[in-house]
């Protein structure tokens, strides 16, 4: 059943000595793998730029759009020596750019909505000095804020489209831009929000846990339309804002959540799906990981990480999808489950895994996986994949794009 969905992966597992052909004792990679990343990255992206020409001009989110192509242009500026000219951030600038004279405000979360356009156009043209521009993209971002923080309003709360992807927003602008450009009490009223919508849906259903979430009247778990990407998204908030929560209402969902995990360490995608069939960001074991890892450094219990490091055996089982190399449904994807237990472990064993799955995304093209239906966009297609390469050369700093704050 799983077969199918992934490529058995004969990648030789972690041993030091197989780690040592990519990592030096310090934990650091080895000059000879960093230049070939570096020339694979400079590789796919010419591809790219042919690529994205073809994109939608319409598309404005983050998910397939132009914006996501100049999200990754500012990565490769901030981390790839090669690309550390104002010219890159002019070719950022390129991308976003014919959005923002006629923007109409839809959807308020980062990935699938405008404000991930201005959050980024935001921190882009704050770093190109065009400030008032800059300014205005923070207005526009901060004309969501009364629907999202209104417990009224009928509005969703998960990160593609909902509340926790727009508090991805304003933790990014308030990280990027400036901190004094958000303050706490927006934050915490859209905190407030997600929580009331929370406790009132597992009220009314009586539910087991103390929060509950839905989406398109399904109870998804997972990090794009779930409970673990919401739960994810309130950890990483700053620690005062959401205390009273944690032990009463965050902790007894996340460990419900727990319960329902697969013996294979996978996690469903619904409430209504007992099947283990998707190791993916989006549904099942790699959004998991991100969360677990959280939790463990929130609440310090040891029982997360067990349980992060079982999901990620599972990911490097059933991680090599036949869907391809993106990062919501896709290998570039499920590799930051071992970036993220690395960066919370420093365990090698993780850096190697990761650099296994970037290995296997450097071919790109070559393993007969699908490809996508937006080839160059950076959710589904190549700009993500180049964007996951370009995290390997900084695993200490990587951070999934639109979800970790950092
Ligand atoms: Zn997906």
């Amino acid at each position: 059943m799983s077969e199918s969905r992934s490529i058995r992966n004969e990648e030789e597992d972690y041993s030091p000595a197989a780690a040592s052909r990519f990592i030096t004792d310090d934990g650091e990679l080895q000059e000879d793998f960093k230049k070939d990343l570096e020339t694979e990255i400079s590789r796919l992206c010419i591809k790219l730029e042919k690529k994205a020409d073809e994109m939608s001009r319409s598309d404005s989110t983050v998910y397939t759009g132009h914006p996501g192509i100049a999200f990754l242009y500012m990565h490769l500026y901030k981390n790839v020596p090669t690309f550390q000219k104002f010219k890159y951030l002019k070719t950022a600038l390129s991308h976003v750019e014919p959005f923002l004279s006629n923007i109409k405000l839809r959807k308020p979360s980062f990935v699938c909505g405008e404000a991930g356009v201005l959050a980024v156009s935001a921190v882009l043209l704050n770093q190109l000095n065009m400030k008032e521009k800059a300014e205005d993209c923070v207005k526009n971002l901060l004309k969501f804020h009364r629907e999202v923080s209104d417990i009224d309003d009928k509005m969703c709360d998960e990160v593609l489209y909902g509340r926790a992807g727009y508090l991805f927003s304003l933790l990014y602008v308030k990280t990027h831009y400036d901190s004094g450009a958000v303050s706490s009490a927006a934050i915490e009223s859209v905190i407030e929000a997600i929580i009331t919508s929370g406790k009132g849906l597992a009220l009314e259903e009586k539910s087991d846990l103390p929060l509950s979430y839905k989406w398109h009247n399904k109870h998804y778990l997972g990090a794009a339309h779930g409970m673990c990407g919401i739960l994810y998204m309130l950890l990483q908030t700053r620690r005062e804002l959401i205390e009273e929560y944690l032990d009463t209402l965050i902790k007894p969902t996340i460990d419900g959540l727990m319960s329902l995990r697969f013996p294979s360490g996978n996690y469903p995608s619904s409430y209504s799906n007992n099947s283990d069939k998707l190791v993916q960001w989006c549904h099942g074991a790699t959004g998991f990981v991100l969360l677990l890892c959280k939790a463990y450094e929130v609440f310090d219990e040891q029982k997360y990480l067990d349980a992060a490091h079982d999901a990620a055996d599972c990911v490097w089982d059933r991680g090599l999808l036949r869907k391809g190399y993106g990062l919501c449904h896709g290998v570039a994807g499920n590799g930051y489950a071992f970036l993220e237990l690395f960066r919370t472990t420093r365990d090698t064993k993780y850096l190697y895994r990761a650099i296994k799955f970037g290995q296997f995304c450097m071919d790109y093209g070559q393993h007969n996986c699908r490809t996508p239906d937006r080839p160059a966009s950076l959710f589904e297609g190549l700009a993500g994949t180049i964007y996951y390469l370009t995290d390997l050369l900084n695993a200490k700093r990587a951070a999934f794009p639109g979800f970790t704050v950092s």
